[in-house]
């Protein structure tokens, strides 16, 4: 494939896409982090390129981008085959923001350096088994549902643990031998102000740092919402659609 003079999708033209609206958006996350006196440099941008191809992810490493987020293992496990067999040692790092099966865990492991979406004990026994079997070490997030804390319906699509768990799962990730206690994440809930969402996120933050210093972790914030998430102490934000576009429907 060559990019013709009028070839819209041609490979050049989506180039150049990703790269404006890569700047676009750590434009915003800069300006973010000035308005909240916070240094740009302490921010992750995790880049979810879900529903995208691999040919993305080789543009956007090209751009510097060095963590990308992917949230359904199948998909993700032959990106990161496809990814690592072109870049070798320059590959980006995988983040995995989905809802995770436990029987997934085995594959995860063997490319992501960091789940977003531990929810459950059985599932934090299941990613130690599978990273200590695959010899590698993954950073864990605990998400947590929000939505109770602030009056909404819970919101079963999106995963996540009553707040209540968090500090029994937290032991469990602390306990694991190949699991390292990263922090929490949550998805503002649809129809929540994100604000608001986020602001109770930092107290949960707060409360597991007292028990667990090192779990200074916070991922939060997605296209719509990464200034709200960068003013409450996001450290993570996973966006996606700002800098890739809208979504293809899922292959
Ligand atoms: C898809 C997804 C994102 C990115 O969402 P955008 O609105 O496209 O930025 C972030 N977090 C999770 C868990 C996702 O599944």
């Amino acid at each position: 494939m060559s990019a013709g003079p009028d070839g819209g999708g041609a490979p050049a033209d989506r180039a150049a896409q990703l790269r404006e609206r890569l700047a676009a958006v750590r434009g915003r996350v800069d300006a973010a982090a000035r308005a909240a006196g916070r240094d740009p440099g302490e921010l992750t941008l995790v880049v979810v390129t879900k529903h995208f191809p691999a040919g993305d992810v080789l543009e956007l490493v090209g751009l510097g981008v060095g963590d990308v987020g992917e949230n359904r293992d199948q998909e993700a496990a032959a990106k990161a085959a496809d990814v690592a067999a072109r870049l070798g040692s320059a590959a980006p790092r995988w983040h995995f923001v989905g809802q995770l099966q436990t029987n997934k865990a085995r594959s995860v492991a063997r490319y992501a350096s960091a789940v977003h979406s531990v929810d459950r004990a059985r599932l934090v026994g299941a990613l130690d088994r599978a990273a200590q079997d695959a010899q590698r070490r993954l950073e864990v997030f605990l998400q947590v549902d929000l939505a109770p804390a602030l009056g909404h319906d819970a919101d079963p699509g999106r995963g996540g643990a009553p707040a209540a768990d968090v500090p029994a799962l937290a032991e469990a990730v602390a306990a694991a031998d190949a699991l390292r206690l990263a922090g929490l994440m949550a998805v503002a809930p649809r129809d929540a102000d994100p604000a608001r969402a986020f602001a109770v996120l930092h107290e949960l933050s707060l409360a597991l740092r007292r028990e667990h210093p090192s779990a200074t972790g916070l991922s939060a914030g997605m296209s719509g919402d990464l200034e709200q998430a960068v003013a409450a102490g996001a450290t993570h934000l996973r966006v996606g659609s700002a800098v890739l576009g809208p979504r293809p429907a899922p292959r």
